[in-house]
This record gives structure tokens, C-alpha cells and sequence, in this order.
């Protein structure tokens, strides 16, 4: 079975082919500048590229030449579009409606829809290369995967904000959480590794990378996660402020005379490291940076640090027993600096992390010392191969 996986930002697309025989990866693309002057396509397939340069006014005339891009003689992978037995998109949000990954129904497009509200950027954007798939491959399958559905097994107690309960019923304020495609795809592939049983398992999943984001899983299921409402609340990310007293957004608001979009706009794109570094939001830049004595860099490291220490105590302390601590996301699978520093402190519960071992990146490993009380993990994520495992088992199940 052949399933194309397509992830739909507002002026990108990302999209992989995988052969389900045996999950690899046929080819790879991105499509750049939707609708902006100077749109691409570009094409890996092994060590080519194949690049198309033309104008692509919305996501129907991108996908259009991503299926050209496929079947292109030389370059492509497949000799027609029939070839490709369902595509499964990515979806950021899909609410309390949406609790798990679904064939797409005239109700899962409404949920989509409707919590845009919350992911005006991304619900919309993702629902363009819905609607191009089922344009120009009107006999082929659709499947949505959503960041929210794995985290809708939250009790009320986790996912609940401390305000009036009103605002939760007429409004829908809650944490919803997001990265669920990574945190399931570490849970599955955690519990494979360490030889358990899914509903056994319980980990803290630590997804750190430009948006960051910790779940603690009991059970095989998600019970807390440090995104809420939007991919706003939690961590400091690359561009993101993360957790902030909300006093302190009113107050700026109020004396420096900012909108809320403008706001909006200064949390999610000017703030987090870059923000309080001036440097970068690539932790590569600022851990260079910091290493020439750049104090605001340090600054940025050191709180980013700090909360992740935050989140995982705190998780662990909710979920009471834990089999192990896992590394996922470009930060969480490649900085052997940050993963050391982050578990450092924990020694004084029996945790303790390997420094030969951590000297590893991607792959799956165990980096905590033998006797450590729970097993600290790095485990590369691969979201869109999940997308394309729950597109294939619906598909299936529907035959
Ligand atoms: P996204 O959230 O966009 O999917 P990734 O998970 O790919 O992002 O993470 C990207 C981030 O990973 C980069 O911004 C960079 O800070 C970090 N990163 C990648 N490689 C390294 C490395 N070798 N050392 C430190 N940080 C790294």
C-alpha cells in the first residue's frame, strides 16, 4: 500500500510517500511560498533533488504539482496518481470532537472548522490540501491525524484552567495539547523497545525542538502535556514565550498600547530564546553563543532548562511511577549538552544520566546508568511515518 502524507502550513507543504510494505520513505518534497512570489517545489528522492519553480497561487495548484512531481518520468517514483491508495494529512486541531484519527466525514470537517478558531493559521491551511487531494484524486481516501486527539484522555483535573467554569462551557477554554502524532509515536515505540505492554507503560515524552512540548503518559495514555489551548502555554520555545504570568500581558497590553493580534503575534513569533537572547532561536546559535560568554544566550539556555526540569519532576510526581524519561525532537535528539544539563539535579531521586552513553544522537538508546530508578531514553520521533500507519489501518479497517 502506497500512502502520501501531506502536512499543510499557511504558505508551505511538506509531504512524504511511503511504500507501507516495508514503512520507507519513496520520496520527500516541500513546497515553499504558496501564494508569495517565487513558490518552489523541491523533490528528494535518495541524494536528488528535483526542484520546479513556478508560480503556485493556493494549495490546490501546489498539490497539483506535487502529483506531477511524482509521476515525472525521470524524477518521480510512481507512474500515475492510481498508484496512491490514501493520503493522510496532518490536522493541528481538532478539539473535544476529535479523539482520535478519522476518515474524513462531513463531521470531522465541521470540528475542523470550528476549532480554527483556536488554530487560525494552521486548521485552515491544513484544510486547503484536504480539499486539493479531494479535488484532483476525487477516488482516493482521505485521512486526518490531529496534534490534539491524543491528549483528549486528559482528566478534567489536568486539562481545566482556573477560571470560571463558564468560560469552558460556552467558550471552550481548555488545555488541549498538541504534538500528540509525537508523543504517540514515543509511546508506541518506547513500549516496543522496553518490551511492555502500551497500557502499562508510563513515560514522561519530551518532544524538544523549535516548538517544545512534555506529555506525561500513564498508562499508555496522555495525562497532562505543557501545550493548552494553542501551542503557546508551556515550555519557552524557539519564538514562543511559553508559561507567563497573564498580568503581565494585560499590563503591556494596556501601557504600551498593543492590540491582541499584535500581542498574539509578539508571544508566538518575537519572544521565547529569541526573544530573550537576541541571538537566535536555534539552540545550535545559542549555545554557541553562550560558550563565547554571550550572558543573554545563557540567560535563554538556563530558562529553557529550568522548565523542562519543571515539567518533568512535576510530571512525575502526577503520574507517580515512571519507566522512563525519553529525548525526542531536533533539541531532545541532538543536543547531548542540553540533555545533560536537564537531568542533572535528579540524581538526588536515583536518576542518573550516563555521560558516555548521552554522547549519542537520533536512533533509539538508553543513556542512564544501570542502576538509574528510571531509565532516561533518546528516541527520534517520526510523525509523519505515524500519520501514515493511522491512515493505513483506517483505510483497511474501511475496506
Ligand atoms: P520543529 O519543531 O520545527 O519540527 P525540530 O524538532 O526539527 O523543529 O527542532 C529544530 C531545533 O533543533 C533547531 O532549532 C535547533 O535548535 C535544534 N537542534 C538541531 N540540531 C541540534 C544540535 N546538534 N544541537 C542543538 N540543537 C539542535
Amino acid at each position: 500500500m502506497k500512502i502520501l502524507v501531506i502536512n499543510c502550513g499557511s504558505s508551505s507543504l511538506k509531504y512524504q510517500l511511503f511504500d507501507m510494505d516495508n514503512e520507507e520513505v519513496m520520496v520527500k518534497g516541500l513546497v515553499e511560498r504558496i501564494g508569495i512570489e517565487g513558490s518552489r517545489l523541491i523533490q528528494e528522492k535518495g541524494d536528488d533533488e528535483y526542484i520546479i519553480k513556478e508560480a503556485m497561487k493556493d494549495h490546490t495548484e501546489a498539490v497539483s504539482y506535487v502529483f506531477d512531481a511524482l509521476v515525472d518520468e525521470e524524477n518521480g517514483v510512481i507512474k500515475n496518481l492510481e498508484e496512491i491508495d490514501a493520503v493522510g494529512h496532518r490536522f493541528v486541531h481538532g478539539g473535544e470532537k476529535i479523539t482520535k484519527s478519522s476518515l474524513i466525514t462531513d463531521e470531522v470537517k465541521e470540528a475542523i472548522e470550528e476549532y480554527t478558531k483556536f488554530a487560525p493559521l494552521h486548521n485552515p491551511a491544513n484544510l486547503m490540501g484536504l480539499k486539493a487531494c479531494e479535488k484532483l484524486l476525487p477516488n482516493v481516501p482521505n485521512v486526518a491525524v490531529f496534534d490534539t486527539a491524543f491528549h483528549q484522555t486528559m482528566p478534567a483535573k489536568t486539562y481545566l484552567y482556573g477560571i470560571d467554569y463558564k468560560y469552558y462551557e460556552e467558550d471552550g477554554i481548555r488545555k488541549y495539547g498538541f504534538h500528540g502524532t509525537s508523543h504517540n509515536f514515543i509511546t508506541n515505540k518506547t513500549a516496543e523497545l522496553l518490551g511492555k505492554e502500551k497500557e502499562d507503560l508510563n513515560i514522561i515524552s519530551a518532544h524538544l525542538g523549535n516548538g517544545s512540548s512534555i506529555t506525561a503518559v500513564k498508562n499508555g495514555k496522555s495525562f497532562d502535556t505543557s501545550m493548552g489551548l494553542t501551542p503557546l502555554e508551556g515550555l519557552i520555545m524557539g519564538t514562543r514565550s511559553g508559561d507567563i504570568d497573564p498580568a503581565a500581558i494585560t499590563y503591556l497590553m494596556e501601557n504600551k498600547n498593543i492590540g491582541p493580534k499584535d500581542m498574539e503575534n509578539i508571544l508566538n513569533k518575537e519572544s521565547g530564546v529569541l526573544g530573550v537572547s537576541g541571538v537566535s532561536s536555534d539552540f545550535r546559535d545559542l549555545e554557541a553563543a553562550a560558550e563565547k560568554g554571550n550572558e543573554r544566550a545563557q540567560y535563554a539556555l538556563d530558562i529553557f532548562i529550568t522548565r523542562v526540569k519543571r515539567y518533568i519532576a512535576g510530571y512525575m510526581a502526577e503520574i507517580g511511577s515512571v519507566d522512563a524519561i525519553v529525548f525526542t525532537g531536533g533539541i531532545g535528539e541532538n543536543s547531548i549538552g542540553m540533555r545533560a544539563d536537564i537531568m542533572d539535579g535528579f540524581q538526588q531521586f536515583g536518576i542518573k544520566i550516563d555521560q558516555d552513553k548521552n554522547n549519542v544522537r537520533g536512533g533509539a538508546h538508553v543513556i542512564s546508568t544501570d542502576d538509574s530508578k528510571v531509565k532516561i531514553m533518546v528516541v527520534a520521533t517520526n510523525e509523519e511515518l505515524m500519520i501514515a500507519r493511522d491512515t493505513q489501518a483506517l483505510v483497511e479497517l474501511d475496506k
